[in-house]
């Protein structure tokens, strides 16, 4: 078959593109060497925000981010919720107190567009009454809304509807070369990951759309894409902390960023440059980048130094190149780049920069340029009304729960991964398919077994993006023996092959797990990971 676009990279952006360019008549083949948005997109901090720092020096990308923030919000409400942030003030003097409120003011207009409230000025008293836990130095806070997102179901959704809408999806399938007649692509040679065959597979247009790995794959055809990657780790906290953000100082005056997160709380980020494998970023992280989260959370609430920390997380930035500039103050802009303008080599376009926030745009621009480069004529986008897979309206869950026997609780989890279609995985299940598989999170098999069958899972690391599994306390070592039976029932894994997924799994568990982990309670989980039984 001969496709009008194949697409290398299903994160966000790719994802993204294959759903408009599905939707406005393509036809389309969408590559992934692992599952939706594994990489970069999984590694954000997955906010929908507008960008409050970039307001200082890329006031187009606080605009454009704002815009389709809201727009994110409107299709997947589901899978979006808002974030009521608190910025804790300490030590600023009265004329930064007067700077901020200032420059809180003028973000206001942006909030504004994604539905946010006005920022808040609180005084000492007001802002212990919310954080009882600040630091007793505290002198007030300013408030502002940003939203967040499960940023590996936006990518899946993207992908599951741009299915829906003909496209074809290649989950676990590397691209690892081009068809090329002299300087024009023709195609991509990809390589399944569970066989190692390799096909040959033709486009007249294809998109790279490789995040960090952009640049690689470019000059594979003879191209380049100029990246300024850089590196951010974040630190899960075992339980949700509070209902509020908090905007947090780090030791060295950057900003980042308290995230309540479903049942968890999450905080980030570092940016340092970083020019080394982004699939191997996660292996990574170090004691001292976590103790530097740690110590910035515990300078805003000094209890934060006993909380719990479940494991670490780093991801690669794809920003544009810009010389002389530290990584924070790099822009999040976007921009399509055409190769054949730029290199002479035809049939190739590549995506660089870019934010979460703004994907949808991101993806509307580049599908015009392919729908300009294929010479058809322009079909109006429709990606920032249509509602993704299973958008709709918030159900009753004390109702939910007298037809599908699960605590109000758990159906709202499972609902914020699948919206109206929690009825498709989890109606008609018979009561064993319900009992949850973990001690420690809210997945059932029915889930599983609906995250296998209709979203195409095939690994266990797939179960943790799609259905949470094993993100609470237990790493795992409670339901990641249940899910491979499951899994091994369904695609017919032999118990050799079963065992390699399980122990694969638990190894990149431990990846994250580690960094985390100091003196006896490193020794202690080592040893549990020594009797663990699967
Ligand atoms: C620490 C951090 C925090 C961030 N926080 C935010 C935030 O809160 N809000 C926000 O708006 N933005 C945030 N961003 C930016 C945002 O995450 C990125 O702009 C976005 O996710 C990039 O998506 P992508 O699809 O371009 O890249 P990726 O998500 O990396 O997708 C690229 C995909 O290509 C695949 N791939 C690579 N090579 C091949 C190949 N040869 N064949 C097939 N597939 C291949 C990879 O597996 C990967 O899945 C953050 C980024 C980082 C690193």
């Amino acid at each position: 078959m001969l496709y009008d676009l194949a697409i290398i990279g299903g994160g966000i952006n790719g994802a993204g593109v294959a759903r408009d360019a599905a939707l406005r008549g393509l036809r389309v083949a969408l590559f992934e060497r692992e599952d939706w948005g594994c990489a970069t997109t999984g590694a954000s901090t997955r906010m929908v925000h507008g960008g409050m720092r970039y307001l200082l020096y890329d006031i187009p990308t606080t605009r454009t981010s704002s815009v389709d923030a809201a727009r994110v919000r409107a299709i997947a409400p589901h899978l979006t919720f808002r974030i009521p942030f608190l910025w804790p003030l300490f030590r600023q003097g009265p004329f930064m107190r007067e700077a901020l409120d200032a420059f809180l003011s003028a973000y206001d207009r942006y909030g504004r567009l994604k539905g946010g409230l006005r920022h808040a000025r609180l005084d000492r008293e007001q802002a212990l009454r919310i954080e009882p836990g600040l630091a007793p130095d505290v002198t007030g806070a300013l408030t502002l809304d940003e939203w967040g997102v499960d940023a590996y179901r936006l990518a899946a959704l993207n992908a599951l509807d741009a299915r829906e809408a003909g496209a074809d999806l290649f989950p676990h399938t590397e691209v690892v070369d081009f068809l090329l007649t002299g300087r024009t692509v023709r195609g991509v040679r990809v390589r399944e990951a569970d066989t190692g065959r390799e096909r040959d597979v033709e486009a007249r247009i294809v998109l790279n759309a490789g995040g960090p790995w952009a640049g690689r794959i470019a000059a594979l055809a003879g191209a380049t894409v100029a990246l300024r990657p850089g590196k951010g780790i974040h630190v899960t906290f075992e339980r949700r902390i509070g209902n509020y953000g908090l905007i947090l100082e780090g030791v060295d005056g950057r900003t980042l960023f308290l995230v309540p997160h479903g049942a968890e709380t999450i905080v980030g980020t570092t940016d340092d440059d970083f020019y080394g494998d982004p699939a191997r970023v996660g292996e990574e992280v170090t004691n001292d980048e976590v103790e530097y989260v740690i110590e910035a959370a515990a300078r805003a609430i000094p209890q934060a130094r006993r909380w719990r920390p479940l494991r670490a997380w780093a991801g690669v930035r794809n920003t544009i190149f810009e010389w002389g500039l530290d990584a924070d103050e790099l822009s999040r802009r976007h921009e399509v780049i055409d190769h054949e303008a730029r290199d002479g080599v035809a049939g190739l376009l590549s995506l660089a920069g870019g934010k979460l926030a703004s994907y949808r745009l991101f993806a509307e621009e580049a599908t015009d340029r392919v729908l300009e480069k294929l010479g058809r004529p322009a079909v109006r986008c429709t990606t920032g009304t249509r509602p993704l897979p299973g958008a709709g309206p918030e159900p009753d869950f004390r109702a939910l729960a007298r037809e599908i026997p699960l605590p109000p609780a758990a159906l709202e989890r499972v609902w914020r991964r699948l919206g109206t279609r929690l009825h498709d995985a989890l109606g008609g299940a018979d009561a064993g398919d319900l009992a949850p598989i973990c001690r420690a999170e809210a997945v059932t098999s029915a889930e599983v077994r609906y995250a296998v069958r209709v979203e195409g899972c095939r690994t266990l690391e797939d179960l943790y993006r799609h259905v949470h599994l094993a993100a609470g306390s237990c790493d795992g070592l409670d339901c990641a023996a249940p899910a491979a039976h499951i899994m091994a029932e369904l695609l017919g894994w032999t118990p050799a092959q079963t065992r390699t997924h399980l122990d694969r799994f638990l190894e990149r568990r431990w990846t994250g797990r580690r960094p985390v982990l100091r003196g006896a309670t490193l020794a202690q989980e080592e040893l549990a990971r020594g009797v663990f039984p699967a």
